[in-house]
Parts: structure tokens; C-alpha cells; sequence
């Protein structure tokens, strides 16, 4: 065999995902970017990441770290663009022009704006009389009808007479950069793109890039639009919706208990409560409470404030959101995957090769698709509790490390093993056993009143009786470990000729958690601790002895 032959082909399929810095990986954004790495995967293509920052106020370097950071947490990888992000991003610069891959370097459009790409074929279409000026901004003339057909909404036609002149360079306030329409279309073709694979919002946008390519003379590429995601009540899944919530528990709070209450839970956590920074949309600005109460801004420290304070977790929108929440980044893609998409059967669980596989654009439907958190959560758990107990105790002590860093603290490392495997299969998201076993780490919770009925003062008092008397017991133990623990518990119900194991360990656990819900009782004694015990049987006895 020669040389030659034993080269592969060369794939001529070249994809993209080209998120805008405005802001944090959404759910959308994640499921664009798979599809179109799926679909490189799939043909031995290429994917570009190239990053749209050519609104100047809207774009953040933090953005742009933070959507890579989050590409490399699911595990999708590109094959153009600003390089990966090493272990702590931070300090780490991808505009870097050393630092990015590929031959159409750079990818940033600002940096290409810089190289004058944009300007020279703005200056060609202002020459041939197919843009114009327009005060202090460059127009292009729609004056021709569009027709182009998209991979999954079939044949689009527009007459010329329903198309505007449209803007495609910014005047000096925009900084004279071209805008996304402009940007978006000279880079897919300079770089060689041959399948545009974006969310629906950009479908409306198409003829004017339609427009653009024949006027350019550049060939036009396959657009993909994919349809949109709807939250279960039939909105549009949006990063607002976190927003939403925030705002909807604090005005049934401030309802409930009336509007100092609601500014001294907020001054709980912040020292100022009435003027708040808000660093997101367009500008930084101050607002107050109010601002927030009615929907005048969404601001994203503002709800982290709020939900911090009420205690609730707001819809996980981003893919950061998921990854603080405890999901998997494989289950996330596997879930995400089927937003719109499936493998032609009923299949529903699979890998990302087995998703590089089957991949199929034919197989993208039209219809919006919901997101079902349950589903995700019912995925998630699954593979929780498939996975080596090994595995799951190593994954959950780095999701531990990074957010909930007090159970290791207070279990150390070899309590946490024990803690881990109560929890595995229980585990809806990494999460669940910090809400399930909190009261491992913090003692002050309230006592469940229908579990201090059936369990402890039921009966005149049985269950209070034998928390008492198993009180000496466990006084008198000198080797605190779960196996003594337990037969201790045995012989107890022996010597007393009680029912069973429960008729101690129910008032037990109602002492110990507050509810009537724990791990088994000997390991969580063991983790709890002699001292922690006793003194919560004493403080259960004495809040709840009539
Ligand atoms: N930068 C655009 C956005 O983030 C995407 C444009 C495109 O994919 O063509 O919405």
C-alpha cells in the first residue's frame, strides 16, 4: 500500500458553534454546540468555536472563559478556536492570539475586525453600489428575493418587497464594528463552513445572510435551525427564568411577612440591601429592591441574594446551574441530545458514541421540544446508582469539595465514605445527600410533628421512655463504631422484649435528624458521634416531653 492510500479522506464537512460572550453557556447554547460536534464527530469534520464579540457592551472576557470552561466540563471539543482552557481559567487569557488553533486565526471577530478582515468586503459592497452610507453607518440594499431551503424547516421564500435595507456596519457610537449579520456570514464562509447548525432565533436572520453570501460571492452553507426548548408551562426556556423564580418567592415572602422582614433577610447576606450593581445587560447601573420587585432588571447577583436567603434553588438555565446542582456532564448530553432529536428508535440511554454514531440531521424535527426536568433527574439518578461505589465516592467528594466543603470538614475523609455510600442510591443529583443528610453536618433543625407522634409520644411516651433508657446505654459505650452501636440496639430490644430493631432506632432517628428518615441508624450514629448523640437525645427529650 502507498502512502496516499492509507491517508483517510479528507471530511469535507466543517461546522461551528459560535456563542456571543453576553454571558453564561445556556442550555440552548450547549445543545447547539453538540449537535454540531456530533455532527463533525460523525463525518470526520471539523469544529470551529468562534467566539461573536462584536457587541462591545454586552461582551465579557468572564463570558468567554466561562463558555469554555463549561465546553470542557461536558467534554465537547473543537478543532479550531482560542485553545483550551488550562486547570484554573482564571488568570488564563483566550484572546491570546498564541494561544488559539487553526488556520483561520483569529477567532475572536473583535481581533478580526482589528485585522481588517470585515472592512475590505464592506468596502467592495460600498464600491459595487450594493451598500450604501447611511449618516454615520453602512446599509446593504435588499433589493432581490431570497430563496434558500433549511436542513429542518425545509423551503424558506421571501420577496424582495418584505426584505430592508439592513444595517452591516455600526457608526462610531457601535465603535464602526460590523454587525453579527455581517460578521456571522463573512466568517462562516471565510472559514470555510459548510453547515450552519444554530437555534431557531437566527432562522429570521437567514435571507439577510442569504443575501449577504450571493452578494459576496461566497458560497452559501447548509443552515440547520434547531428548534426551540419550552419549559413545561409552554414558555421559552430562557435564562430569565431563574430571574422569574427569584422574583415570584420574594414577592410571595414579602406578601407573607411584609417588607422589612424581606429587606432584613436580604441584609442577612449583604450589608447595603437598597442600592445593588448591576454589571449584566448593556450597562452597569445601581438599582434598588424595587427596580428588582418590578421586573427592572434581572439581575443575576440580586438572585443569587434572594434565593440564598429563602433557601430555594432557583431552575438550573445554564450548564453551570446543572453542574452545581450534581448532574453528570454524560447524562446532561444524553439528555440534551434528545431535545429535538432521536436515534430513529426508542432508545433513550446512550453514550456519546453511540450519539456520534447514529447522528442523522435528517432525524432533527421542527417541533419545539420540552425539557423535562424529570426525566434528567430520573437519568441522573439512574446513573448514580449504577456506578461503582468507588467512582461515586470520588465524584461526590469533588462535587463536595467545590460546594459544599462543611461535610468534609465535619465527616473527614473516611466519614464521608460512609456518608457516600448511604446516600448512592438515593441520589437524584451529586446535591441530594447534602439536602438528605444535612442534619449530619448542622444540629439545629425542628422536630417533624408527625413523627414525634408516632414515634416518640404516642402511647404515653413509649418512644420517649426508650429513648431515655437507651440514652444510659449509649452513655456507657466505649467503642463508638456502627457494628457495636448495632448490637447494642439488638440486645436492648432483647432485654426490654420489644418488637423489633425500629422500636429503638424510629425514636432514635426522630432525635438525631428530626424525622423519621435516615441512613441506617448504627453508621449514623457511628458518624454523628458519641457527643453529638447524647446531646441531641437530650435536647429531642426535653423539647418534646409534654
Ligand atoms: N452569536 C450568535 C448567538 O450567540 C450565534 C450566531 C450563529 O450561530 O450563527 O446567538
Amino acid at each position: 500500500m502507498t502512502a496516499q492510500t492509507d491517508k483517510p479522506p479528507v471530511s469535507p464537512i466543517v461546522t461551528r458553534f459560535a456563542p456571543s460572550p453576553t454571558g453564561n453557556l445556556h442550555i440552548g447554547g450547549a445543545r447547539t454546540a453538540l449537535f454540531a460536534w456530533a455532527f463533525a464527530r460523525k463525518h470526520g469534520g471539523q469544529l470551529i468555536l468562534r467566539i461573536e464579540d462584536t457587541d462591545r457592551a454586552r461582551s465579557t472576557p468572564q463570558s468567554t472563559q466561562g463558555i469554555i470552561r463549561d465546553l470542557q466540563w461536558l467534554g465537547l471539543d473543537w478543532d479550531q478556536g482560542p485553545g483550551p482552557a488550562p486547570g484554573s481559567c482564571e488568570k488564563w487569557d483566550p484572546y491570546d492570539r498564541d494561544s488559539q488553533l487553526g488556520p483561520h486565526a483569529p477567532y475572536f471577530q473583535s481581533q478580526r475586525h482589528e485585522a481588517g478582515i470585515y472592512d475590505k468586503l464592506i468596502q467592495k459592497l460600498l464600491d459595487s453600489g450594493q451598500a450604501y452610507e447611511d449618516e454615520d453607518t453602512v446599509r446593504f440594499r435588499m433589493d432581490k428575493d431570497i430563496a434558500f431551503n433549511d436542513v429542518v424547516f425545509g423551503p424558506i421564500n421571501i420577496k424582495a418587497a418584505d426584505l430592508e435595507d439592513f444595517i452591516i456596519r455600526k457608526g462610531e457610537k457601535g465603535g464602526r464594528l460590523p454587525t453579527f449579520h455581517f460578521a456571522v456570514t463573512v466568517d462562516d464562509a471565510t472559514m470555510g463552513v459548510t453547515h450552519v447548525i444554530r437555534g431557531q432565533e437566527h432562522l429570521a436572520n437567514t435571507p439577510k445572510h442569504a443575501a449577504l453570501c450571493d452578494a459576496l460571492g461566497f458560497d452559501r452553507p447548509q443552515w440547520v435551525h434547531l428548534p426551540s426548548i419550552m419549559n413545561a408551562d409552554g414558555s421559552k426556556m430562557s435564562k430569565r427564568d431563574k430571574a422569574k423564580a427569584a422574583r415570584k418567592a420574594a414577592k410571595t415572602y414579602t406578601d407573607e411577612h411584609g417588607e422589612n422582614a424581606y429587606n432584613e433577610m436580604l441584609l442577612q447576606s449583604h450589608p447595603e440591601p437598597m442600592r445593588f450593581f448591576d454589571t449584566g445587560e448593556n450597562r452597569p447601573s445601581t438599582f434598588t429592591s424595587t427596580d428588582f420587585l418590578e421586573g427592572r432588571t434581572d439581575s443575576a447577583m440580586y438572585v443569587s441574594l434572594i434565593c440564598n436567603g429563602l433557601g430555594i434553588t432557583p431552575p438550573e438555565i445554564e450548564v453551570d446551574d446543572f453542574n452545581r446542582s450534581g448532574y453528570l456532564p454524560h447524562i446532561l448530553l444524553n439528555y440534551i441530545a434528545l431535545l429535538g432529536w432521536n436515534p430513529g428508535d426508542d432508545t433513550e440511554r446512550f453514550d456519546m458514541q453511540f450519539l456520534i454514531e447514529h447522528f442523522d440531521l435528517a432525524r432533527i424535527g421542527k417541533k419545539n421540544s420540552q425539557f423535562d426536568r424529570a426525566k434528567l433527574a430520573k437519568f441522573n439518578a439512574e446513573a448514580l446508582a449504577e456506578m461503582p461505589a468507588e467512582d461515586f465516592y470520588c465524584i461526590l467528594i469533588d462535587h463536595f469539595a467545590n460546594y459544599h466543603h462543611e461535610y468534609l470538614d465535619k465527616l473527614n475523609y473516611a466519614g464521608f465514605r460512609t456518608f457516600a455510600a448511604a446516600y448512592q442510591a438515593r441520589s437524584q443529583t451529586l446535591d441530594s445527600p447534602a439536602q438528605l443528610g444535612r442534619f449530619f453536618v448542622y444540629g439545629e433543625f425542628e422536630y417533624n410533628a408527625k413523627a414525634v407522634k408516632k414515634n416518640l409520644t404516642k402511647n404515653d411516651g413509649e418512644g420517649l421512655n426508650v429513648l431515655r433508657e437507651f440514652r444510659d446505654e449509649l452513655a456507657s459505650c466505649n467503642d463508638w463504631t456502627a457494628d457495636t452501636l448495632h448490637s447494642l440496639i439488638e440486645s436492648f430490644v432483647e432485654k426490654h422484649q420489644l418488637k423489633n430493631m425500629g422500636s429503638v432506632a424510629q425514636p432514635l432517628r426522630v432525635a438525631l435528624t428530626g424525622s423519621a428518615v435516615s441512613p441506617e441508624i448504627g453508621p449514623t450514629m457511628a458518624l454523628l458521634g458519641k457527643e453529638a448523640v447524647l446531646n441531641r437525645i437530650d435536647r429531642c427529650i426535653k423539647t418534646v416531653s409534654p
